[in-house]
């Protein structure tokens, strides 16, 4: 109780100090920052986390903002026919977090809901302090349902998501005011999610133009349907005189509140997550001007122990400056390969003793791991099981370790994992398989670490970006991968890993056939054989994962795109 009470007096001081200088608010459904705040779902809040992490790193004057998600997304246990199971998550919120004295409210269908705030401080490597504010509705005085607002992340109906995009959006940018903060002019929205954000600006200011100076947008989603909106008489009826009748034709579309449609009406600036999404992005909203930023991951976040032991004996600096990454090249190979190794240990030491799932340290490891669901194929690899078995037999052993959450209402990818264990029976003793369950940022390093290959197989374009395989490059794993998302620019075949399926034809639809085909021959013939039979050429192609791909998609990066395209333009 002691180190926390002095922790908690240190972050008061720091943010009094902050306040009157961050230019931006970056605004986000989920933020996955730390290991023990469970308020991350999946790619989009690593993201946002890794986001501000770089922000610290590089002096860039930026704030979080987020909801509290008490219960986190969910805790998944698996039974042993596949079934998901989900649990609430407990996190010691107070011990984490801060509450701020701060509060406001907004207006949610006529009802005042009041919303607290708590406070985190993410430190950069020279010491620069970024806040992250969490946003929460279970205060005494507000109703029992609004109580339950900040609880779930993406839990609840569609009335449900619509009050937390209030929350946040509107709630956000009124919590910064009360906070005290008078220089934010950039309000950054990281998916449709914060899009409300613009109604509360164009509230204050009255004038389209002055709110578009401010906003900037960060688009996710190739897919149509995944873009949020809601029935506008439904939308009137939550929001209330905040929704502003001048302009409802811009910002509705086929009579619905579109919030990727709010969020692109109201913004200087819009990206996708890589230069396909772009393009994607740009044919789903003729008319507006879509730029691309590539995502990329926080570097000293995602290396494994044993890499940055090594980089900080053979690249010092790497910590500070990503960039320098690329004299990767220059890392001795049997180095390269022990650092490996004592990552593989550290997974395989994990997986026999939860699971007891016999694996070996010298066997070759497949890794897949990331939300389920049906367009990223989780099953393609193991969909014909007597062909993997033959190839297991004639190329070498094969150990596959999956993990990865389904959404609760996603039927097709709770059943995937069904799926995925009634395989893993038929196949015992020919090839490996096993299921960590409860995938989670700490998995996630241990997995893109611990594997000797990363596999990603979406349907295309679906694929907005993909961050895992970037994680994977920072411990010299290479992916093998469908050409989506941010493979398209960091695949170099035989170098920097493997492609999946045809590679001219990118617009097309991917083909399951020709996919799992290309998957099958391209391991039995290249990738294995080259494991097991050629150890110097694929260390070499470890070493060009660090130096070519880890070099370039990460967030320092990133940031600094963001910094010049979109913050300060
Ligand atoms: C990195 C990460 C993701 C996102 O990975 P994708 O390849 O973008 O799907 C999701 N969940 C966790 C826990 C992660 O660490």
């Amino acid at each position: 109780m002691d180190g926390k009470i002095t922790r908690n007096i240190g972050k008061t001081k720091s943010i009094t100090s902050l306040k009157g200088k961050p230019k931006i608010a970056y605004l986000s459904m989920e933020i996955g920052i730390d290991e023990h705040i469970p308020t991350y779902s999946g790619g989009l809040g690593i993201l946002a986390g890794d986001t501000i992490k770089s922000c610290a790193d590089l002096n860039v004057p930026i704030v979080g903002v987020t909801l509290l998600c008490e219960n986190g997304y969910f805790y998944q246990k698996i039974d042993e026919n596949g079934n998901q199971i989900e649990l609430p998550i407990q996190f010691a919120i107070s011990d984490l977090l801060e509450l701020l004295p701060s509060t406001t409210s907004v207006t949610i269908e006529g009802r005042e809901v009041k919303l607290r705030v708590w406070y985190y401080q993410f430190k950069g490597i020279n010491g620069y302090v970024v806040p992250v504010f969490f946003l929460d509705s279970n205060i005494e005085g507000n109703d029992v349902w609004d109580r339950e607002l900040t609880k779930h992340l993406y839990g609840g109906d569609n009335k449900y998501r619509l009050a937390q995009e209030i929350i946040l959006g509107i709630g956000g940018i009124r919590m910064l005011q009360a906070l005290g903060y008078k220089t934010i002019d950039k309000y950054h929205m990281n998916e449709g999610h914060a899009a409300l954000g613009t109604l509360e600006l164009y509230r204050q200011l009255n004038d389209v133009e002055k709110v578009r100076k401010q906003c900037v947008f960060t688009t996710h989603t190739p897919v149509a349907a995944g873009h949020d909106q809601f029935e506008l008489s439904y939308a009137k009826s939550m929001l209330g005189d905040i929704l502003p009748e001048g302009i409802l034709d811009d910002i509705t579309f086929e009579n619905k509140l579109n919030m990727t449609r709010l969020a692109l009406f109201f913004s200087h600036y819009v990206n996708g997550v890589a230069k396909k999404h772009g393009e994607v992005s740009r044919l789903m909203f003729p008319g507006y001007s879509i730029d691309s930023i590539t995502n990329g991951v926080h570097t000293s976040t995602w290396v494994s122990e044993p890499f940055q032991k090594l980089f900080d004996k053979q690249i010092p600096g790497w910590r500070s400056d990503s960039y320098m990454l690329r004299s990767a090249f220059s890392l001795d190979k049997d180095e390269i390969w022990n650092a490996h190794m004592d990552a593989k240990k550290k997974l395989i030491n994990f997986v026999n003793e939860r699971y007891n799932a016999g694996m070996n340290y010298n066997d070759f490891t497949i890794g897949f791991a990331r939300r389920q669901t049906a367009y990223k194929r989780p099953d393609l690899l193991i969909s014909d099981p007597n062909r993997l078995t033959q190839i297991a037999e004639k190329a070498g052993p094969i150990q596959i370790i999956y993990a990865g959450k389904a959404h609760p209402k996603d039927g097709s990818g709770r059943d995937v994992i069904k799926k995925i264990f009634e395989i893993m029976k038929t196949i015992q003793g020919k090839v490996k398989i096993t299921y960590i369950q409860n995938y989670d940022m700490m998995i996630g390093k241990m997995m893109t670490a611990g594997t000797d290959i990363w596999l990603n197989t979406p349907r295309r374009p679906r694929e907005a970006s993909g961050t895992s395989g970037m994680k994977a490059a920072h411990n010299g794993v290479p992916q093998f991968s469908t050409l989506d998302g941010w493979w398209l620019e960091g695949h170099i075949e035989n170098i920097t890993g493997w492609a999946i399926g045809p590679e001219k034809t990118e617009d097309e639809e991917s083909d399951d056939e020709k996919d799992r085909n290309d998957l099958y021959n391209k391991l039995e013939t290249w990738i294995i054989p080259k494991f097991y039979g050629d150890r110097d050429n694929w260390v070499r192609t470890m070493r060009s994962c660090i130096a070519i791909n880890a070099s370039f998609f990460n967030t320092d990066r990133m940031v600094q795109q963001y910094v010049l395209n979109a913050y300060f333009r």
